[in-house]
């Protein structure tokens, strides 16, 4: 008899099919649904990454010990406090398992990052959504939200799929109101865009309290989706609780060393940051005169919220047919929206003007 059976919250968990760049019969697919960068990856990571290509039959360096020299070259921060990732997920999965399980009581916003929510329940973690205040997170009801099994809190700052942003005094604000024995997980994947004067990614909180790690990723500004690279940045227990369990060679050769070039790319976030302040600003003028409501964003998407649900799947529809793929929102709450990368010049613009058509024949 087969009696093979799962922790049974991961059956609760549906299996992820994302991603994808294909539309059946569309021949020029513009994909807006991942938040990818706008300019694809950086030329000096494409050389980068063929170079490494010779390598292939190598293992990579499974300390990535050169990624992480470069990351905190780049970012004045410790090496040795650094942690690479299979992406950004991986780490965050790995911070669950390490620090969430059965038992235990993760806690995040209403609509923040679904990641926190899938991994939680794979280590069988119970995932707490705290309701938030116009799409921003609620400190307040976080906190009230502890109980005596909570053990992390995850906050996405900039948040995906809201864009909203949580000003420093408040992040600091949750820390000081969490016990010490609760991991406060700051995911800073958009950090890079966020132009904010008080904006601080998490690092400072990370050396101040010992007990909050950073999260990052080059899938996003720095052009990398495809490879798979993110890191953080954490106390030293918590860097050695991550060194005995990741796998061993979790970023691979081409990764590391595009992530590496990446970094090095000359101007890269400049240009990047200068485009994405524009179009988000343009895209959010053009859909709110053509009468969607956007809402603010610090990321490189924006949230359009159509009133209805009935309203963003037509909308959805009427955009795939002119082979714009954005992301429905449904699986985190939000039927009503569609969450729209800003992508390049022209793509920006044949969204624009989908989406004012679209609203002109539903007026
Ligand atoms: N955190 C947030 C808030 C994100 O939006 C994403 C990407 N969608 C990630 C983490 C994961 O990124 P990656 O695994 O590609 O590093």
């Amino acid at each position: 008899m087969n009696t093979l059976a799962p922790r049974p919250s991961i059956l609760s968990v549906e299996p992820y099919v994302g991603g994808s760049s294909k539309l059946p019969g569309v021949n020029r697919v513009i994909k807006l649904s991942s938040n990818e960068g706008a300019f694809g990856p950086p030329p000096g990571a494409i050389a980068a990454i063929e170079r490494a290509a010779r390598d292939a039959h190598r293992y990579p360096d499974g300390g990535a010990t050169a990624l992480r020299e470069a990351i905190g070259a780049r970012f004045a921060l410790d090496p040795a406090r650094i942690v690479c990732g299979n992406g950004s997920d991986d780490l965050l999965t790995l911070l669950i398992l390490a620090y969430g399980g059965e038992g235990t009581e993760l806690i995040m916003s209403a609509h923040g990052f679904l990641m926190y929510d899938i991994a939680g329940r794979w280590a069988g973690s119970r995932v707490i959504k705290v309701p938030e205040r116009d799409l921003v997170a609620d400190v307040d009801a976080m906190l009230a939200a502890v109980g005596a099994r909570t053990t992390m809190v995850f906050l996405a700052n900039p948040n995906n799929p809201t864009g909203s942003i949580l000003p420093q005094a408040e992040v600091d604000r949750l820390r000081a109101g969490l016990r010490g024995d609760i991991l406060l997980v700051l995911d800073s994947a958009y950090a890079e865009y966020v132009e904010r004067p008080d904006y601080d990614a998490g690092a400072a909180l990370v050396d101040a309290t010992g007990n909050t790690v950073m999260t990052r990723t080059f899938s996003k500004i720095f052009g990398l989706g495809g490879m798979r690279v993110g890191w953080c940045y954490a106390p030293p227990a918590v860097v050695d609780v991550l060194s005995r369990i990741r796998g061993p060679f979790n970023v691979n050769l081409a990764a590391m060393e595009g992530a590496i070039a990446a970094l090095a790319e000359a101007g890269w976030i400049e240009k990047n940051l200068a485009h994405n302040s524009e179009w988000r600003a343009r895209v959010t003028a053009a859909l709110t005169e053509a009468g969607i409501k956007v809402w603010p964003s610090e990321g490189n998407f924006v949230l359009a919220d159509f009133a209805t649900a009935a309203a963003a799947q037509a909308a959805d529809a009427h955009l795939k047919t002119r082979g714009l793929i954005v992301r429905a929102m449904g699986a985190y709450g939000l039927p009503a929206c569609l969450r729209i990368t800003i992508g390049a010049a022209d793509e920006n613009t044949l969204l624009i003007e989908a989406l004012a058509g679209f609203m002109a024949e539903h007026r």
